[in-house]
């Protein structure tokens, strides 16, 4: 059964790591796709190894904080594709520090890019999703918005502030036929954390029960479940996909 035959996804900084994943697991599943980054050429380039076997994925240059940069990557879809039927808000950055040694520019450029950069992308694609009377909303928080991570007050508040704006825009948007959902991952194998030092790995598996990290691809199922029709009588939740970290 293929779960997004014809839709079209629009993915955040789908160049690499989780968004990556997300984009092939919908292009797995019929889906076609728009795969935007910050970084243009990264976004080419994945573009051009995940078309494959037909599939179609159109790179956009996108930068999440920029409006009309967002607001270009929607109709693009709109124009390639005939319709915006799924939205995954996943572009994030890190920029950790104590508090106490984290200056102003390190808080606001994460708040930019996870709040900021998701309320662009929700109000964008909803216009479209309104007009279509159906769409789907996927934001990718963390379950350090839930517990809150030390050398992370920035991230931390962010990724809650996109729980608290899933919520409000489920119940805005419910009436138009548009679901809004969010995805709380753990600790996940790719570029954002492989930077982390051995010993803090180690620290993190240590309160895994399942006693590893996740790789992309398993972040990337669970956004294809809540972009699809299985789905379809869930709004404003949030799924942890942490291997049973934080219960
Ligand atoms: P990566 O750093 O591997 O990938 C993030 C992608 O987003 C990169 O391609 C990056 O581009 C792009 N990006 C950064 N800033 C912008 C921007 N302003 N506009 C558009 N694209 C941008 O991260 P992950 O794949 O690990 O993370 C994806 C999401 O999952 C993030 O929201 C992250 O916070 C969240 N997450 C990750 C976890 C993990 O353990 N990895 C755990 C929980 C949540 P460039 O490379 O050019 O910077």
């Amino acid at each position: 059964m293929r779960l997004l035959e014809g839709r079209s996804v629009v993915v955040t900084g789908g160049a690499r790591g989780i968004g990556r994943a997300i984009a092939e697991a919908c292009l797995e599943h019929g889906g076609r796709v728009v795969l935007a980054d910050v970084d243009a050429d990264a976004a080419e380039k994945t573009a051009a190894e995940l078309a494959r076997d037909g599939a179609e994925v159109l790179p956009v240059g996108c930068d999440v904080t920029a409006e009309t940069d967002v607001e270009n990557m929607v109709a693009r879809c709109a124009e390639a594709y005939g319709s915006v039927d799924v939205l995954v808000n996943n572009a994030g950055i890190t920029r950790d520090a104590t508090l106490r040694t984290m200056d102003s520019d390190q808080f606001r450029q994460v708040m930019d890019v996870h709040l900021y950069g998701t309320w662009l992308g929700t109000k964008y694609a909803s216009l479209r999703m309104r007009d279509q009377g159906h769409g789907s909303i996927i934001n990718i928080s963390s379950i350090s918005g839930k517990v809150g991570l030390p050398g992370q007050t920035n991230y931390s508040a962010a990724k809650a502030g996109i729980v608290g704006m899933t919520k409000a825009a489920a119940k805005e948007l419910a009436h138009l036929g548009v679901r809004v959902n969010a995805v709380q991952p753990g600790l996940v194998r790719t570029a954002m954390t492989e930077a982390l030092r051995p010993e803090i790995w180690q620290e993190k598996l240590a309160g895994v029960p399942m006693g590893r990290a996740a790789e992309p691809a398993e972040v990337g199922s669970v956004v294809l479940f809540l972009a699809s029709d299985l789905s379809s009588y869930m709004t404003g939740t949030v799924l942890e996909v942490t291997g049973g970290r934080h219960m």
